[in-house]
């Protein structure tokens, strides 16, 4: 089955039980229906809702310093040598914190990626998009938006620090090379 056929698949059976739910609720007042392998009785609700992220970044503020450099930030750990990417301040294997900060590589070439046209609401407002694992030249894997309509295993990409559109803010994607 292709991706589109999956896809409109998908979309068919949630407007159908969406359908059927709204029958529900018309008929019994209540939106309770029977989930059909095991026969249990589920609530089940519906509504758009409004995410607002509050993470906390103090420990990894060198990160957003990092960017308006222009650099992309991963932390080290001076212990095992373990680098990791999203950076985050502890070792798990070793139980230390205050890990080391390094600059990512920028070269790297695409293992993975997929194309993001059923976007979650809250990404309904961007173009289809493609996401994207690098694994870079030091050997860590970098997860993130390619900048690219089309893209292939073993493409190689650049990992850069672009601006987020409508949103304004500085984050990082990778970019094919030529
Ligand atoms: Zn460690």
């Amino acid at each position: 089955m292709s991706l589109n056929e999956i896809r409109d698949r998908l979309q068919r059976e949630i407007s159908q039980s969406l359908t059927a739910l709204n029958n529900v609720v018309k008929t019994t007042g209540l939106p309770i229906v029977n989930e059909q392998k095991t026969n249990n009785p589920l609530w089940v609700d519906v509504r758009e809702i409004d995410l607002r992220y509050q993470i906390p970044v103090k420990k990894v503020s060198k990160f957003f310093e990092g960017l308006k450099e222009g650099k992309v930030l991963a932390t080290k750990c001076p212990k095992c040598n373990s680098i990791y990417f999203p950076p985050q301040d502890d070792c798990p294997k070793c139980k230390i914190s205050n890990l080391d900060w390094i600059e990512m590589p920028k070269e790297g070439e695409i293992v993975a990626f997929t194309v993001i046209n059923v976007k979650p609401p809250s990404f309904s407002h961007y173009q289809d998009y493609i996401v994207g694992i690098a694994r870079m030249s030091n050997g860590v894997n970098v997860l993130a938006w390619v900048r690219s309509k089309e893209v292939r295993i073993g493409m190689k990409v650049r990992l850069e620090v672009v601006k987020r559109e409508p949103e304004g803010y500085l984050t990082y994607e990778l970019i094919p090379i030529g």
